[in-house]
C-alpha cells in the first residue's frame, strides 16, 4: 500500500466517524512563542485544547507536518527517526474518550478494509494507574493480558495545563528484528522489533500551579501515528527509508553520485540522512524558513550542511541537495501542493546555500590543511581552540566540521579553548556595543553572530528565532 493510500485511509477512516480534516498547518508554529517547530500533530490544534477557540466540530483528524531536530543523532541509525515526518493525528475536544479512541484505533489497525495488521503482532502499554484503558484493551478488545504492558512514563504532562496518561500501540516486526530474550526486547524498550505506531493521550487532568492535579471538566484525546512507520510495515520493508517516501530521493542520489544502495554501510547511512534532511529543508523553506545564523534559520543551515558533509562520503563535491527537491515534489505534492508550487524558490534557495557552502568549505579546508601541517611539524596532535575558532569565525567552518577533518587526520581539536575564544569574542562584542554609539545600531547582530554550534532543540523558546 502506497503510503498516499496509507495517509487517504487515515482521513477517510476518520471522516467516517464524524471527524472533520483539517489540512496540515505549516511548520512555523503561529502564535505560540513556546515552540520552535511544529512538532505534533496536536500543536497547531492547542488553541482547541486550552479553550481558546471553540471548534465547529469536537472530533479533528489531519496529517500534519512535524519536524523534531531533537531526533537528529537517531537519523540513519533507528530505522524509524526522522527529523521531518508526517503525523496522523486524531482528536477529540471534549467529545468522545478514551473507549471509543481505543475501539476505533483497533478497527483501524486490523480491520482488512483499511491497514489490516495481524492482531497477533500488536501489543501495547498503558499508565499503570490507569486501569480503565488496561480493562478496555483487555475486555473490550480481548487483547492477552500479557501483551499490556504497564508503564510509569506512559503521562504526558509539561507542567502547568492539561495532562493524562497515554497508550501506545506496537507492531511486532518479528525476530529477525530483535531476540525476546534480550531484556530491551519488549514495547518499552531499546529495540527494533516493537515499533511504537500510535499514541494515544487520554488528557484528563489539570495540572495546576501548586501541582496538584485536578479531573478536567473536558476530557480531550490527542493521538499520533507515524505515517512512515505504517509505510514500512505495509510495504513490507526494513525500514521507513525502504518505502516509496524515501525510496526515490534514494535513488536519485545514488544516481547523481555514482553509487549503490545496501552495498556499503557508510554509504547507506549518508544516503539516509541526506534524505531526511532535503525533506526537512525543502519543507521549511517551502514554509517560508530562509538559513539563517539564528533560530529556524540556523536549524535550517546546520541540516543542510550536514547534508552536504554526508554527501562529501559519497563523493560528492559539488551542490547537489538542490536536484533533489523535484523528487520531494513529487512524492509529497499529492497532499502538500506547496513543495510542487514553490518548488522553484525552494531550489534556488537551496541551491544558493549550497554553493555559499562549499566556497566555505574550500577555504577553510586549505586553511585547516596548513594548520594540521604546523601541528605535526610542532610535534602536537591538537589544533588549538583560538585557531578552530578563527575558521569558524572568519571562514564560518563549522566546529564540529573542524574536529572531523582533523580527527582524519589523526588529531584532536581542543573544545575548551574553542569555547573560551567565543566567549571572549563575545565579551569584546559586548564591550564594544556599549562604547560606541554607532556600533548600538548593529550591536544586536554582531553579539549574535557567535551563536552557539549546536542544534537548537525544537523545545527552545521562539525568542532566540527571527520572526518570519
Ligand atoms: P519514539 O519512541 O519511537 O521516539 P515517540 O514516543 O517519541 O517515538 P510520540 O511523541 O509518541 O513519539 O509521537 C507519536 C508518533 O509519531 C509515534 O508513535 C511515531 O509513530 C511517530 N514519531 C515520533 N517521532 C518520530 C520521528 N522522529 N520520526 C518518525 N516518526 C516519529
Ligand atoms: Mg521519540
Ligand atoms: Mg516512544
Ligand atoms: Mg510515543
Amino acid at each position: 500500500m502506497k503510503a498516499s493510500e496509507i495517509r487517504a485511509k487515515w482521513l477517510k477512516f476518520f471522516e467516517s466517524k464524524g471527524h472533520k480534516i483539517e489540512p496540515s498547518a505549516p511548520l512555523v508554529p503561529h502564535n505560540d512563542p513556546s515552540l520552535l517547530w511544529i512538532n505534533a500533530g496536536m500543536a497547531p490544534l492547542k488553541p482547541y485544547f486550552d479553550g481558546r477557540v471553540v471548534p465547529d466540530n469536537p472530533r479533528i483528524a489531519n496529517s500534519q507536518k512535524c519536524i523534531r531536530t531533537n531526533d537528529i543523532e537517531n537519523v540513519g541509525k533507528t530505522r524509524r527517526h526522522h527529523t521531518f515526518f508526517e503525523m496522523l493525528g486524531n482528536f477529540s475536544i471534549g467529545d468522545y474518550f478514551k473507549e471509543e479512541v481505543i475501539t476505533w484505533a483497533w478497527e483501524f489497525l486490523t480491520d482488512p478494509q483499511w491497514i489490516g495488521f495481524d492482531p497477533n503482532r500488536l501489543s501495547v502499554t498503558v499508565y499503570p494507574e490507569d486501569t480503565e484503558a488496561f480493562e478496555l484493551w483487555n475486555k473490550k478488545i480481548g487483547l492477552p493480558a500479557e501483551r499490556i504492558y504497564k508503564l510509569q512514563e506512559n503521562f504526558w504532562d509539561i507542567g502547568e495545563g492539561p495532562c493524562g496518561p497515554c497508550t501506545e500501540i506496537f507492531y511486532d516486526r518479528g525476530d529477525a528484528y530483535g531476540d525476546l530474550n534480550d531484556p530491551e526486547c519488549w514495547p518499552g524498550g531499546e529495540n527494533e522489533r516493537f515499533l511504537e505506531v500510535w499514541n494515544l493521550v487520554f488528557s484528563q487532568f489539570n495540572h495546576n500551579k501548586d501541582g496538584s492535579y485536578t479531573p478536567l471538566p473536558n476530557k480531550n484525546i490527542d493521538t499520533g501515528a507515524g505515517l512512515e512507520r505504517f509505510a514500512s510495515i505495509l510495504q513490507d520493508v526494513d525500514s521507513n527509508f525502504d518505502t516509496d517516501l524515501f525510496q526515490p530521493i534514494i535513488q536519485k542520489t545514488c544516481e547523481l553520485a555514482g553509487v549503490k544502495y545496501k552495498q556499503n554501510e557508510e554509504y547507506d547511512v549518508a544516503l539516509k540522512v541526506i534524505a531526511d534532511h532535503i525533506r526537512t529543508v525543502a519543507f521549511s523553506v517551502g514554509d517560508g524558513v530562509l538559513p539563517s545564523n539564528e533560530g529556524r534559520g540556523y536549524v535550517i543551515r546546520r541540516l543542510l550542511r550536514r547534508a552536504v558533509r554526508y554527501g562529501k562520503v559519497l563523493g560528492m563535491d559539488k551542490p547537489f541537495l538542490y536536484l533533489l527537491t523535484p523528487i520531494v515534489g513529487d512524492i509529497m505534492g499529492v497532499y502538500y501542493p506547496e513543495v510542487v508550487e514553490k518548488r522553484e524558490f525552494i531550489e534556488r534557495v537551496i541551491r544558493t546555500e549550497e554553493e555559499r557552502f562549499h566556497e566555505t568549505l574550500s577555504d577553510g579546508l586549505a586553511i585547516l590543511a596548513e594548520l594540521v601541517e604546523n601541528a605535526r611539524k610542532e610535534g602536537s596532535n591538537q589544533i588549538s581552540g583560538p585557531d578552530a575558532f578563527k575558521l569558524y569565525d572568519t571562514y564560518g567552518f563549522p566546529f564540529d566540521l573542524t574536529e572531523d577533518f582533523a580527527a582524519e587526520k589523526g588529531l584532536t581539536v581542543d573544545r575548551d579553548g574553542f569555547d573560551r575564544s567565543m566567549q571572549e569574542q563575545r565579551d569584546r562584542a559586548r564591550a564594544a556595543r556599549q562604547e560606541s554609539e554607532s556600533m548600538k545600531v548593529q550591536g544586536g547582530p554582531l553579539a549574535d553572530f557567535t551563536v552557539k554550534s549546536e542544534f537548537v532543540g525544537y523545545t527552545e523558546l521562539v525568542t532566540t528565532a527571527k520572526v518570519i
